[in-house]
């Protein structure tokens, strides 16, 4: 890799990340504690939750809220194929299955048109699972009223939507329960880690328990006078998924930063989009309100060029940008396209959209030299393989 190549994603970690993780290892403790608290405290009042509870990742929160919400008859979970494998992964692990709709034509979010049409069908679906798709928001408002009409539960995979705030709210909070990522890659971090939101009080009670072996020490509380530390009750099966302080603490510090991480990117956004605007060959990416923008899902309009995505994309690379590409729909990954006998024909919307997407770098560090170079790499390949 040459010197100058510009990464696809770039983690900011600073001197305040450093000194916190520090200060947490000198403490002595280590595991979830009072970092984890605070982390948690301090997330659900940026995004105005009344529940947040910290998670080792957003695949185990999606599979914690999924176990909360299903039951003996109603067992499957309505998403899209176009979002990453654990949305799918984490149904299975709470006893699940997954069925699919297709997404919108221009958002890459799931449709509720289609989500109505299977929904018609589907007699056994307990969730609706939108994904905020590179952080621009669900039309949650539709989603909602039609999981009411059909009294099932709404699970955001938040992701990406971190923070994406619309006028009803920050994404991740408008559903039933909402699920963040802190993966190295997403807009804030923690390395590995995960955040679930949610202000019904059943949902979160099971959350909080289920994430660590299934103890309930509120029941032995209730029945305890002096709250003998020692003493729990295991009252269900649970998993191990709880955040230790040591990541909790960089994410305390992400928090603080999340708004100007914000801006940086925004910013880089709009100066993609003023760039590939004219050209005919690009579409620009969908902004609705409150875009987090951690993706820049830009679209090629293939029949404007004379090579492939995959083509545009490796050579993107070789002119060192580094690039990716979102998602791999579920109906092109084996294990779910066999199991579900998945039809790429049944999404064409998702379909097409995996043909002609080419994820940019957008991370808040990214110099005006790199993001010019960047629009100059695209604006040159494109005109060079113009139709
Ligand atoms: C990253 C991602 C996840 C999983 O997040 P982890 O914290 O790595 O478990 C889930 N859904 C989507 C759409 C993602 O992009």
């Amino acid at each position: 890799m040459k010197d100058d190549f510009i990464p696809f994603h770039k983690a900011e970690i600073g001197h305040e990340e450093k000194q916190a993780v520090l200060r947490v290892l000198e403490s002595g403790w280590l595991t979830t504690g009072t970092e984890a608290l605070e982390f948690e405290r301090e997330f659900a009042q940026f995004v105005k939750s009344k529940f947040a509870f910290a998670v080792n990742s957003a695949t185990a929160g999606l599979m914690l809220c999924y176990a909360a919400v299903k039951s003996e008859k109603r067992n499957k979970i309505l998403t899209t194929p176009y979002t990453f494998t654990s949305t799918a992964n984490a149904a299975l692990h709470a006893g699940c299955e997954v069925c699919y709709a297709d997404i919108e034509a221009d958002s890459f979010n799931l449709d509720p048109i289609q989500a109505e049409k299977v929904l018609d069908k589907e007699k056994s679906v307990c969730a609706l699972v939108p994904v905020h798709f590179g952080g621009n928001p669900c039309n949650m408002e539709k989603l909602n009223r039609l999981a009411k009409e059909n009294s099932i539960a709404v699970i955001e995979d938040a992701a990406h939507s971190f923070p994406s705030e619309t006028s009803m709210g920050f994404a991740g909070t408008l559903g039933d329960a909402g699920v963040f990522s802190f993966y190295a890659t997403k807009t804030i971090t923690t390395g590995e880690g995960g955040m679930v939101c949610t202000n019904n009080e059943r949902i979160g009670d099971f959350v909080k328990k289920m994430r660590l072996h299934g103890i309930d020490r509120d029941v032995w509380n209730r029945y305890t006078a002096k709250n003998a530390s020692w003493l729990y009750d295991v009252t269900d099966c649970g998993h191990k998924c709880n955040l230790s302080d040591v990541l909790a603490t960089i994410g305390r510090q992400q928090l603080r930063k999340a708004g100007d991480f914000l801006e940086k990117r925004k910013a880089i956004a709009a100066f993609y989009d003023e760039a590939f605007s004219p050209c005919s060959f690009l579409k620009i990416p969908p902004t609705g309100e409150g875009n987090s923008y951690h993706l820049y899902p830009l679209r090629l309009n293939l029949e404007a060029l004379k090579i492939t995505r995959d083509e545009f994309a490796a050579k993107m690379q070789e002119c060192g940008v580094g690039i990716s590409v979102h998602f791999i729909p579920h109906f092109l990954l084996s294990f779910w396209k066999n199991r579900y006998n998945l039809d790429p024909r049944d999404f064409p919307n998702a379909h097409k959209a995996f043909l002609s997407e080419i994820s940019l770098p957008i991370f808040p560090q990214m110099t005006q030299n790199q993001r010019e170079k960047t629009v100059d790499t695209v604006i040159k390949l494109g005109r060079t393989y113009e139709r």
